[in-house]
C-alpha cells in the first residue's frame, strides 16, 4: 500500500490511537505519525514501545505542520483540545476525530477549527475494555465499521482521501449524518453498556450478601456483563453526557419492554417470553452473518467489542 498522508498527529495515545498508529504502519500508510498524550508517563511509555515517531511535549508540536489530526481523546475534552490546536494547524490540512459521539463533538470542536481546514469527524466501530497506549493492535479495525460524519459541502477531495486511510486500515466506511449516528449508537452500544454497568452494579451489592459467590460461580452471561462494565469510566462518563437525549430515548423503550417481560414471569405467559427469545435469538444470527462477531462458543473471555 501506499502514503496516504506525509504527516499525521495523534492526539491522545490511548486505544483507537495506538491501533491507529500500528495499523498506519502496517499498511505504510503515512510518512510520519507524530503524537501527543496529556501526561508524561504516557508519553514516556509511547517512546518506550516505540509508538509514533516522534512524540511531542505539546499539542502545538504535534500537530505542526501534519496534513492529518485526529482527536483521540474523550468526547468531554474535545472542545478545549480544538481550541488549543487551532493555531497550529497547518492550512489544507484535515481535522477528524474517533469519538463515540458526534453531534457534540462537531458542536463543541467545529467553531474552533480556521478556514480552509477540513473537518471530517469519524468513529470507528471497533474497541476493546483495555485503554492506554499499550492496549492498541494493528487488527483493531479489520474488517470493523467506520462512520464518517461529513458535513454538508465538506471537500470531496478530503473526504475521499480519509475514506481510503480508514479501508486501508482495514476499516468498511460508511457515511451517517451526526443525529442518526448518535440514535444508532445508543441502541447498539450506549444503553447495552449502562445496562452492564447496572447489572454488574446489581451483582455487587448481592455480593456483599452472598460473600464470593457471585465471582466464584459467574458464569457467562454475568461475566460478559463484566466485561463491558471494566470499559473506562473517563470515557463513558462523557459518552452519557454528550449522548443524553438519544440514551435517554432508548433507555424509556427498554425500561417499557422490561416492564413488560417483568409481566409475563409475573402471569407466567411462557408464549410471550418464547417469542421474544426468539425474535431476539435471530438478530444474533444476522450479526453472525454480517461477519460482525463469530458463533463460536467463547464465553466472553476472547470477544471485542465495538
Ligand atoms: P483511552 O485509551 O482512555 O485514551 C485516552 C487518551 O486521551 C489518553 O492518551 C489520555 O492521555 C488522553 N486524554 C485524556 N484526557 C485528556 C485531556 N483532558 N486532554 C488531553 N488528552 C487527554 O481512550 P480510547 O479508548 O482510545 O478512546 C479515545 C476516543 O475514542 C474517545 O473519544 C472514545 O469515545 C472513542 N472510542 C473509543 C472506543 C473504545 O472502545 N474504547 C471505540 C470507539 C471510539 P493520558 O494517558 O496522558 O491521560
Amino acid at each position: 500500500m501506499s502514503v496516504i498522508y506525509d504527516r499525521v498527529a495523534l492526539i491522545g495515545l490511548g486505544l483507537i490511537a495506538s491501533s491507529m498508529h500500528w495499523a498506519i504502519k502496517r499498511g505504510g500508510l503515512a510518512g510520519e505519525v507524530t503524537g501527543y498524550a496529556r501526561t508524561e508517563a504516557t508519553r514516556q511509555t509511547a517512546r518506550d514501545i516505540g509508538l509514533c515517531d516522534r512524540v511531542f511535549d505539546t499539542m502545538a508540536e504535534a500537530v505542526a505542520g501534519a496534513d492529518l489530526v485526529v482527536l483521540c481523546v474523550p468526547v468531554g475534552v474535545m472542545g478545549e483540545v480544538a481550541a488549543e490546536i487551532a493555531p497550529h494547524l497547518k492550512p489544507g490540512a484535515t481535522v477528524s476525530d474517533v469519538g463515540s459521539v458526534k453531534a457534540e463533538v462537531i458542536e463543541t470542536v467545529g467553531p474552533h477549527l480556521p478556514e480552509g481546514v477540513h473537518f471530517i469527524p469519524a468513529h470507528p466501530i471497533a474497541g476493546t475494555e483495555h485503554s492506554g497506549p499499550r492496549s492498541g493492535f494493528a487488527e483493531l479495525f479489520d474488517n470493523r465499521w467506520c462512520l464518517l460524519v461529513p458535513a454538508e459541502g465538506s471537500d470531496p477531495e478530503a473526504v475521499d482521501r480519509i475514506t481510503r486511510l480508514w479501508r486501508a486500515m482495514g476499516s468498511n466506511v460508511d457515511h451517517m449524518d451526526a443525529e442518526h449516528h448518535d440514535l444508532v449508537l445508543a441502541v447498539t452500544s450506549h444503553a447495552p453498556h449502562l445496562i452492564a454497568y447496572t447489572m454488574v452494579g446489581v451483582a455487587d451489592d448481592l455480593r456483599r450478601v452472598t460473600d464470593s459467590e457471585v465471582i466464584k460461580y459467574s458464569a457467562a452471561g454475568f461475566r460478559d456483563f463484566t466485561r463491558i462494565a471494566a470499559s473506562d469510566p473517563t470515557m463513558w462518563r462523557d459518552v452519557f453526557l454528550s449522548n443524553k437525549n438519544a440514551t435517554l430515548e432508548i433507555l424509556g423503550r427498554f425500561t417499557e419492554e422490561l416492564f413488560a417481560l417483568q409481566r409475563a414471569i409475573r402471569t407466567g405467559d411462557g408464549e410471550h417470553l418464547h417469542a421474544y427469545f426468539t425474535r431476539t435469538r435471530a438478530i444474533r444470527r444476522s450479526i453472525i452473518e454480517a461477519g460482525q462477531d463469530t458463533d463460536a462458543p467463547d464465553f466472553g473471555r476472547g470477544a471485542r467489542k465495538g
